[in-house]
């Protein structure tokens, strides 16, 4: 979720649903950066040197802020940092999509691509869980569209 003001609308309108679905995977190294930079440790281990953000009771996100802002932006996951941007490895390729969310329309072909290439550098090793998630949350998602690039 971007920083900027007119983001920051746009996605309190959307109420933030990106912050209450999902459960990103992280790297050891991730979790470590958070820590030490004193925010509160909400991961749970669920790989060797792979960590995900235990939810609330609500499903959301613990680091998502009232306003729909996050507490730990300036440092926050690198697939919190490329959404809509998501990555797929399939059939042995890399490859993303980018999923049309509310925010999607404010996004320029060269942030879109920048992000890209961001979430091209995120190991496999995290993308073999980022698509572990329940029937009911991947009908959430069915409500925007989506398009690969
Ligand atoms: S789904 Fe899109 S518009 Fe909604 S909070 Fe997330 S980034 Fe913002
Ligand atoms: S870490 Fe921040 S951006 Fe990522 S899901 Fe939580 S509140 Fe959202």
């Amino acid at each position: 979720m971007p920083i900027s003001h007119k983001f920051l609308m746009v996605c309190e309108k959307c109420q933030a649903f990106c912050c209450q679905q999902v459960k990103p995977p992280i790297t050891e190294k991730e979790k470590k950066d958070i820590i030490n930079a004193g925010f509160t440790d909400h991961f749970i281990k669920i790989d060797e040197g792979i960590y995900e953000i235990q939810t609330n009771k609500n499903n959301s996100c613990p680091y998502l802020k009232d306003d729909c802002s996050c507490e730990i932006h300036t440092i926050k996951p690198i697939l919190c940092k490329v959404w809509p941007v998501i990555p797929r490895y399939k059939n042995n390729k890399r490859s993303c999509i980018v999923i049309k969310c509310p925010l999607f329309p404010y996004l320029t072909e060269k942030e879109i691509q920048q992000a890209k290439k961001e979430a091209n550098t995120i190991p496999l090793s995290v993308l073999a869980h980022l698509w572990k998630i329940s029937p009911e949350i991947k009908q959430k998602y069915k409500q925007f569209e989506y398009k690969e690039i």
